[in-house]
C-alpha cells in the first residue's frame, strides 16, 4: 500500500519552515483565497480541509463565500478582487459551481483567475505551459501522484502508463506529466473499447473515473503500480457487498454508517498489484499538500516579480 497520508504529513513538515521563512522575509504569510459558491456538502468538506491544511502550515487562508443564487458576473467579480489583492498569492475556485449558473460557467470563472495565482493549474496559460513542459503551477492531484511515485522510487521513464479518464483537472495533466517523465502513455475514456485489455498492458495504471470498483483484477498486470484517484460515496448495499467480502471491516462500516467512501479500484486488486494507493488515505491527502506547495510557489514567484 502506498501511504499518501504519511507522505502528505512529511511534506507539510517540509513546507512549514519554508512558509515561516517567507513570512519573516516578506512581513506577511503566503495567502490563499478559496471561493465557495453555494452549499454543496462535499465541497464544504473539501474546503474545510483545505483551509485547515493552509492554516496548519502557516498560510493566511481565507474563505470567500457566495450564495447558491450568485450570478456568474458576481463570481467573476469576486475572482477579480482576489486577482488584485496583495495579500492573496493563490486563488482556488471550488468545483462544482451551482448548475443554475449555466453551462460553461465554470470554464469562464477559471479563465478569470490570474495565471500567476492559479494554484489549480487550470487556466489556459498554465495548461499551455504544462504542454510545453515549462509549467510552474500544475494541477494538484496529478502532481501529487508524481511526487508519490518518486518518493516511493517507482520508476516512470520507459514504463507504459495507462491513465483512465481525460478530465482537465486529473486525466489530461496526469498524462502530460507522465509523458514529460518519459513514460509511454495511453489515455482511456468512456469510449475506449476493450478497456481491461488496454489497462492490463500498464506498468503504471492511474484510475481517475468516478466509478466504484471499475478496475477489477483482470485490468491489472501482476506487479503493476495502481493509483486510485476515484472518490465514490457508496450508499447501495449491493454495490458495497460486491466490493467487500462478508466480515470485511469496511462492510461493517457501511452497515453502521449507511455509506462508505471507495475508489475506482476494486479492493481485490490489492492481491495482484505490486503497489496500490488506498482510498481513503492515498491520493486525497496529497492533493491538499500540493495545493499548499503551489501556493508557496506562487507567493515566491510574485515577490520575485514585484
Ligand atoms: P470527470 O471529469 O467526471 O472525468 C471522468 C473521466 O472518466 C472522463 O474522462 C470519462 O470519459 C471517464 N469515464 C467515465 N466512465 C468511464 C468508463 N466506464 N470507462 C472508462 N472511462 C470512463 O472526473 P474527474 O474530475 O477527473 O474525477 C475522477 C474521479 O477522481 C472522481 O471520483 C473524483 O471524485 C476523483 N477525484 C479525486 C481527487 C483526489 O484528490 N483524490 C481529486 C480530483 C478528483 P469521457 O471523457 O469519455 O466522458
Amino acid at each position: 500500500m502506498l501511504d499518501g497520508q504519511t507522505l502528505a504529513r512529511t511534506m507539510q513538515e517540509e513546507i512549514r519552515p519554508e512558509v515561516a521563512a517567507f513570512t519573516s522575509q516578506h512581513g506577511r504569510p503566503p495567502g490563499l483565497g478559496i471561493v465557495l459558491v453555494g452549499d454543496n456538502p462535499a465541497s464544504e468538506v473539501y474546503v474545510r480541509n483545505k483551509l485547515k491544511a493552509g492554516a496548519d502550515v502557516g498560510f493566511r487562508a481565507d474563505l470567500e463565500r457566495l450564495p447558491a443564487s450568485a450570478s456568474l458576473a458576481e463570481t467573476i467579480a469576486l475572482v477579480e478582487r482576489l486577482n488584485r489583492s496583495d495579500a492573496h498569492d493563490g486563488i482556488l475556485v471550488q468545483s462544482p459551481l451551482p448548475k443554475a449558473m449555466g453551462p460553461g460557467a465554470e470554464q469562464r470563472v477559471f479563465d478569470a483567475i490570474a495565471p500567476e495565482k492559479d494554484v489549480d493549474g487550470l487556466t489556459p496559460v498554465n495548461v499551455g505551459l504544462l504542454v510545453q513542459k515549462r509549467a510552474i503551477l500544475v494541477a494538484c492531484t496529478p502532481s501529487g501522484i508524481i511526487e508519490l511515485l518518486d518518493r516511493e522510487q517507482i520508476p516512470i521513464a520507459g514504463r507504459h502508463a495507462v491513465v483512465i479518464g481525460r478530465s482537465d483537472i486529473v486525466g489530461k495533466p496526469m498524462a502530460l506529466l507522465l509523458l514529460h517523465r518519459d513514460a509511454t502513455v495511453t489515455v482511456c475514456h468512456s469510449r475506449t473499447p476493450d478497456l481491461s485489455d488496454v489497462c492490463r498492458r500498464a506498468d503504471i495504471l492511474i484510475a481517475a473515473v468516478g466509478r466504484a470498483g471499475l478496475v477489477t483484477r483482470d485490468f491489472v498486470k501482476p506487479g503493476a503500480t495502481v493509483v486510485d484517484v476515484g472518490m465514490n460515496k457508496v450508499t447501495d448495499p449491493a454495490v458495497a457487498q460486491s466490493l467487500f467480502a462478508d466480515g470485511h471491516p469496511r462492510l461493517a462500516l457501511f452497515r453502521s454508517k449507511g455509506s462508505v467512501l471507495v475508489g475506482d479500484v476494486h479492493p481485490e486488486v490489492a492481491e495482484s498489484a505490486g503497489a496500490l494507493t488506498p482510498v481513503p488515505g492515498g491520493v486525497g491527502p496529497l492533493t491538499i499538500t500540493m495545493l499548499m506547495r503551489n501556493t508557496l510557489r506562487a507567493a515566491r514567484a510574485r515577490v520575485r516579480v514585484a
